[in-house]
């Protein structure tokens, strides 16, 4: 079953039993320190009342096979785009639009930690009402990335409807109006002409004449080869084991949203029970440092900071340095992103992975690539220029929301094959989300995949995840 059948059948409206609470990936309790928000801890004996009460696991969309790193943030995603999906749909009680948090932590635990499965001991905390709240989280998550993807979907609608508002005959001429279409939808170049090529064969083979058929066999065929690019694809974020040190390390040129993202990601972090620092390691802009610090102050982080124009290697090394000695879970580097000096930044990025490195080995655990969703294929060229110098572990992809070109993360996958691990769906904290190829799919196409059936998959709001 190709993927669009697969995100059909998941989304569609068949009434079902409600689903487990899927949380199959391990995300492991970090003890608080004084400065994180207290998190109550477990007795021996709610551990072992828990464990008895343990769920199915739900069909896991982990398919990497590097144990070793599974991610404390780990999505369980309902249905992975490289295997069968969930197996149904969940009639969802309707979504709540989701408060939003302030960016001051909240002191009460997010019900879903409840359900958590702690990594190294298996064993399950307590669970109030997790299936209903769990219903009610996925249902609001699905509706970031509705929300988050809307601009795209109806831009996408009308470039469809105007591609058919001329339509007389399936001709060559018709298909070259469709690539054009896919182009300017920020598909692809080479998405786009295997869309039409295979377009043309399945519209002979299938004497295909009806423009709404003809709209869901290019839907289709772009889903599907989504689906079938992302086959060895690895969407996860990779933590250290429990007890050591991660370091991720955010990139990409100024604008794109990195210390945006750092500062939601830390607050979500945070929340969760972890110790975070950050590090300003854009020291070349005065307002970059003010930028994390003001950040630090509202997810209540500290922020290892150096003055202007300071080198940028020796403020990571003592971020490194501090979070080793006060034994943080995880350090999260901002670094500079000018353009007009491209070698120069490049070597600095090398010199700053490569201190990191020499303080700790295994890390830093992902290199994340930020790129502004609003560019298009700027992003694309960005992104191939990055990936030539730096080692890129996945993508940060910010401002979808406010973005019509929410099909490039088709041309990210097939074009660039770099992994999509993060996407940012609006200002609020709680709109950068870990990414689920599959709710991605379902708000950009939903109209012409389901129209608007109940919501239904799992948990990618990163302060769900973490545990
Ligand atoms: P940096 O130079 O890469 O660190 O970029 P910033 O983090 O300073 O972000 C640049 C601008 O983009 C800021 O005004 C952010 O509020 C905005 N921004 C970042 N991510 C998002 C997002 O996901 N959605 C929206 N709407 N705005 C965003």
């Amino acid at each position: 079953m190709g993927l669009f059948d697969r995100i059909k059948k998941a989304f569609s409206a068949e009434p079902e039993k409600e689903t487990p609470v899927e949380q199959d990936q391990a995300i492991p309790e970090t003890p608080v320190e004084s400065d994180a928000t207290p998190v109550e801890s477990q007795t021996p004996a709610e551990t072992a009342a828990a464990e008895k009460t343990e769920t199915d696991e739900p069909a896991s969309l982990a398919t990497e096979d590097d144990s070793e790193t599974v991610s404390p943030l780990d999505t369980p995603t309902a249905a992975p785009v490289n295997s069968e999906p969930e197996p149904e749909p969940e009639p969802e009680p309707e979504p709540e639009p989701e408060p939003e948090p302030e960016p001051e932590p909240e002191p009460e635990p997010e019900p879903v930690e409840a359900s958590a499965v702690t990594e190294e001991s298996d064993a399950i905390e307590e669970v109030p009402e997790t299936e209903a709240v769990t219903g009610d989280m996925q249902a609001a998550e699905t509706k970031k990335y509705d929300d988050g993807l809307e601009k795209s979907r109806l831009t996408f609608g009308q470039r469809l409807n105007a591609l058919f508002a001329n339509f007389r005959s399936v001709d060559e001429a018709f298909f070259d109006d469709v690539e054009e279409m896919l182009i300017e939808a920020d598909v692809g170049y080479e998405t786009a002409m295997k869309i039409a090529d295979e377009l043309r064969d399945e519209v002979k083979l299938r004497n295909v004449k009806k423009p709404e058929a003809v709209s869901q066999a290019i839907v289709e065929k772009l889903v599907d080869l989504y689906g079938q690019e992302g086959q060895a694809e690895d969407n996860q974020l990779h933590f250290a084991p429990q007890g050591e040190l991660t370091v991720f390390l955010f990139v990409g040129v100024n604008g794109a949203g990195k210390t945006t993202s750092i500062g939601k990601f830390a607050h979500q972090l945070e929340k969760a029970g972890k110790k975070v620092l950050l590090a300003a390691g854009d020291t070349f802009r005065a307002g970059a440092i003010e930028q994390l610090q003001e950040w630090g102050r509202r997810d209540n982080v500290p922020v290892v900071a150096s003055a202007a124009g300071s080198d940028p290697a020796s403020v990571v090394y003592d971020a490194v340095k501090r979070a080793k000695e006060e034994q943080f879970d995880i350090l999260l580097v901002d670094t500079a992103g000018r353009l007009q000096n491209n070698v120069n930044l490049m070597k600095e990025l090398e010199k700053v992975k490569r201190i990191i490195t020499r303080e700790v080995p295994a890390a830093p655990q992902e290199v994340l690539l930020v790129l502004d969703a609003t560019t298009g294929q700027n992003a694309l060229v960005q992104a191939k220029q990055f990936k030539q110098t730096t080692d890129v572990t996945g993508i940060v992809l910010t401002k979808l929301d406010g973005s019509a070109k929410g099909g490039i993360v088709l041309a990210v996958r097939t074009e660039l094959h770099l992994p999509v691990k993060m996407v940012g769906l609006g200002e609020q904290m709680n709109d950068l989300q870990l990414f689920d190829p599959n709710r991605f799919v379902y708000g950009l196409f939903k109209d012409i995949i389901v129209g608007d059936g109940p919501q239904k998959t799992t948990d990618t709001d990163v302060s769900q995840a973490i545990k």
